[in-house]
């Protein structure tokens, strides 16, 4: 059998099980499996397969793992985020590329290095981790209530010193001490009744903890909006994630809040997708 034929039959392989970019999937597959560059695959295309036995069964077992609806970034490992590699298991959510819009945003209007971020229910810590590397903001402090998903995310972070804390939303953060510039949020928002709708790469093989924003989806929203103005410095901002059909939701959460400046920003695809806010610093309550 020839390399290209090794490929293909991956690909068949994937077909039949319905996944949809099977030809895709099968190459990152063959490329992570035996070590393929793009270029030595179209040299050895029809050359005589002679791969070395545990390539081949780690090919096999991928296949295998993708025919059963394992997301590929499982199988992989990574995914790619605002240009930079991100570490991935069952603990986190994979990095979704409508969460570049929430990083750019923020990118584009916070231009001062010297302010603190800090990203609530930071996963994989792509956000938090992207912002300190591409924003260079002075303090970036990333929570998480998961210690399984800090553990991805303090990897992830690598030689980037992001300060990680434990916690269930702002119960480890004292007012008035913990005090930021910007508080960014990619909260759990799927509405519960939704969850079981979806994809099962998604449904069964990522956290429902990163997904589950309860009945409405908008949970951790209200508690976003009636929290942060007592973590954020007087003029700072919030930029939120929402789902493409909460972004007037959102907004006007925030506003009844006393945000002001509030407005939402669309993704790539045009879909509503981040929610921002400025905090101007009130006596509140
Ligand atoms: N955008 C993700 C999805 O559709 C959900 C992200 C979230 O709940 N924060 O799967």
């Amino acid at each position: 059998m020839t390399w290209g034929e090794l490929l293909k039959q991956g690909q068949e392989r994937l077909k039949k099980a319905g996944i949809q970019e099977y030809e895709l999937d099968a190459w990152y597959l063959f490329e992570q499996a035996f070590s393929m560059s793009r270029a030595r695959y179209f040299l050895d295309a029809k050359e005589e397969a002679a791969p070395e036995a545990p390539a081949l069964k780690a090919y096999e077992n991928g296949l295998e793992r993708r025919s059963g609806r394992v997301p590929l970034q499982h199988i992989l490992g990574t995914q790619e985020f605002m240009g930079m590699e991100f570490f991935v298991n069952a603990h986190v959510l994979i990095p979704r590329q409508d969460t570049e819009t929430l990083v750019e945003t923020v990118l584009n209007e916070q231009k001062n290095r010297n302010i603190s971020v800090l990203d609530m229910c930071t996963g994989s810590g792509c956000i938090a981790v992207s912002l300190k590397a591409l924003g260079g903001y002075a303090r970036v402090a990333a929570a998480d209530i998961s210690s399984e998903a800090l553990e991805v995310a303090e990897k992830n972070a690598g030689t980037y010193p992001v300060e990680f804390r434990q916690s269930d939303m702002f119960a480890a953060f004292e007012p008035g001490r913990d005090m930021f510039d910007v508080i960014v949020s990619n909260p759990p928002y799927i509405p519960s009744e939704v969850i079981r709708g979806l994809e099962p790469e998604v449904r069964d093989h990522e956290p429902l903890g990163a997904l589950d924003g309860k009945e409405d989806g908008l949970y951790f929203y209200r508690i976003l909006a009636e929290q942060c103005g007592d973590f954020l410095n007087q003029g700072g901002s919030v930029y939120f994630e929402t789902g493409h059909d909460q972004g007037a939701a959102v907004k006007t959460l925030l506003e009844s809040h006393g945000f002001q400046d509030t407005k939402v920003i669309k993704d790539l695809a045009g879909m509503d997708r981040v929610v921002r806010g400025t905090w101007p610093g009130q006596i509140r309550k």
